[in-house]
């Protein structure tokens, strides 16, 4: 095959990197390989038939549109399933996979044909944090039973001063979805960046890997410390996305650069250190060394306040928005999820107020707010059925979910498997383990992670799950 060919290959893998996000990437297209390219036609291929199935379902179009981007030349791609044996007869030289070569297919090499960047550039401006949301401060952050410790935390952190001694390196804070973390995090870099002398950069795991680790990379490594001496605090949300080796220990050199400096890290994240699987030991070690601050699930008052609190601001903007206690309360009182969720109850009030005109009542509350409330008696749903219903649109056996094998074609449907009985059944998780083959429970609970940190980014997979679910509860 050309070097060109391989080429528009790694550019296609870093393109598909970049769309989809490291988890998404990692999980379906780490192991394709490009087999041939004739005239405009790409082979591909996959180690499984399931692999190749997903990803002929849900990102056929993507793969062709990231192809005709490195090459305008082709219009068709052929995806195949590899064959153990072909590949070992062929025993081509494997090129060096994404994994070890970094995000951007890129070693970082200090003679890199780019030019370094000057070394008096700030390093914010240098290294550009995420987009922040002006109403995530202090100011509207609602502290209540669940979230004391974390709220403490974060206030003590961005009230240091540039060379203050740091009492807590890194500070951890994990919760699930919706329960005020970014809010948290924000709230530092915004307090901190106030004072204008310390720099606090606020970067998204992902932001992390594409902008950052590239801008580290394109300079030296002089620049390199010269851009971190610029950052009092580094903020990094959703460390949970941080995926693949080279980022990783990208990572860690940066966490240790800045913590061995005195500078402040803060980390967050939707689950504790120990549950960081795919991190090394050393890094695993270094993040739960400092503070590990958990945020609790927001209680009904808690709920109530933030509800209060949003009515407040969002009556700024406008003025006739009048949402009375008695529809605080019960809004309080069903949806009991999330932070995510209750702002959505409000905008749809919102919405409904300003579109009709009519002033918010209880019986429009309920009616608006209907399909937010999960059911408090779902139906129940067996484990069997789930077992079964997974494996036909999968196209495994049963018996394959509950076997110990661990290729990729197994592996996601039982983790799919595992989320449904872990999410539509009250089993708890040992019981769920037990079923599945009698796994432990914290295979059962990464598995439940695993899914609800994909689906988060994964529109087709959250589709496919939603479309599961539908035909288990019907
Ligand atoms: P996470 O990052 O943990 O998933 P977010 O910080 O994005 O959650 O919070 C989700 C929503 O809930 C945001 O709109 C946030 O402002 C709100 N929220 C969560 N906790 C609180 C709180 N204690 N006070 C005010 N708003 C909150
Ligand atoms: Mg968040």
């Amino acid at each position: 095959m050309m070097n060109a060919d391989q080429d528009s290959w790694s550019r296609v893998k870093e393109r598909l990197r970049m769309e989809l996000g490291e988890d998404v990437y990692s999980s379906w297209f780490a192991r394709m390989d490009l087999e041939a390219i004739d005239e405009g036609s790409v082979r591909l291929s996959v180690p499984t038939r399931f692999l190749k199935s997903w990803i002929q379902s849900h990102y056929a179009e993507r793969v062709l549109a990231c192809w005709q981007a490195a090459n305008t030349k082709v219009n068709r791609i052929e995806l195949i399933v590899r064959s153990a044996v072909l590949r070992s007869v062929a025993a081509k030289p494997k090129a060096p996979d994404v994994e070890t070569t970094g995000v951007n297919g890129m070693r970082f090499n200090a003679n890199s044909g780019r030019p370094p960047a000057p070394a008096d550039a700030s390093a914010h401006e240098a290294l550009g944090g995420s987009p922040l949301d002006a109403r995530l401060t202090f100011d509207t952050f609602v502290v209540g039973r669940s979230n004391t410790l974390g709220h403490a935390a974060a206030k003590q952190v961005a009230a240091g001063r540039r060379g203050d001694p740091v009492l807590f390196n890194p500070l951890y804070i994990h919760a699930g979805v919706g329960l005020g973390k970014t809010h948290l995090l924000q709230a530092i870099t915004w307090a901190g960046n106030a004072a204008s002398e310390r720099k606090v950069l606020y970067l998204t795991a992902e932001r992390f890997m594409y902008g950052f680790v590239a801008a580290l990379r394109s300079q030296t490594t002089i620049a390199f410390k010269e851009a971190l001496r610029g950052i009092d605090v580094l903020v990094i949300d959703d460390l949970q996305f941080l995926q693949g080796k080279s980022t990783q220990a990208e990572f860690c050199h940066t966490l240790n650069a800045l913590i061995d400096a005195g500078r402040q890290v803060v980390i967050a994240c939707d689950r504790p250190p120990s549950d960081l699987e795919s991190l090394d030991d050393r890094v695993r070690s270094r993040l739960a060394g400092g503070l590990v601050v958990e945020i609790g699930s927001l209680g009904e008052e808690l709920r109530f306040e933030i509800l209060n609190a949003r009515v407040t601001a969002a009556r700024t903007h406008h003025p006739g928005f009048d949402v009375p206690a008695p529809v605080l309360s019960y809004i309080a009182k069903t949806i009991t999820h999330n932070g995510r969720d209750l702002e959505g109850a409000l905008n749809r009030l919102l919405a409904h107020s300003k579109l009709t005109g009519h002033a918010v009542t209880l019986e429009m509350a309920e009616r608006e707010v209907r399909d937010l409330i999960r059911p408090q008696e779902p139906k129940r749903v067996k484990i069997e059925d789930i077992q079964r219903i997974v494996a036909r649109q999968y196209n495994v056996s049963r018996s394959d979910l509950l076997s110990s094998r661990r290729t990729a074609n197994v592996v996601r449907p039982r983790q799919v498997a595992m989320y449904l009985a872990k999410t539509l059944t009250l089993r708890s998780l040992p019981e769920i383990g037990r079923r599945f083959g009698g796994r432990d429970h914290t295979t059962v609970l990464h598995a439940v992670r695993k899914i609800e940190g994909l689906v988060g980014n994964d529109m087709a997979l959250a589709e496919e799950i939603e479309i599961l679910k539908r035909q288990l509860q019907e």
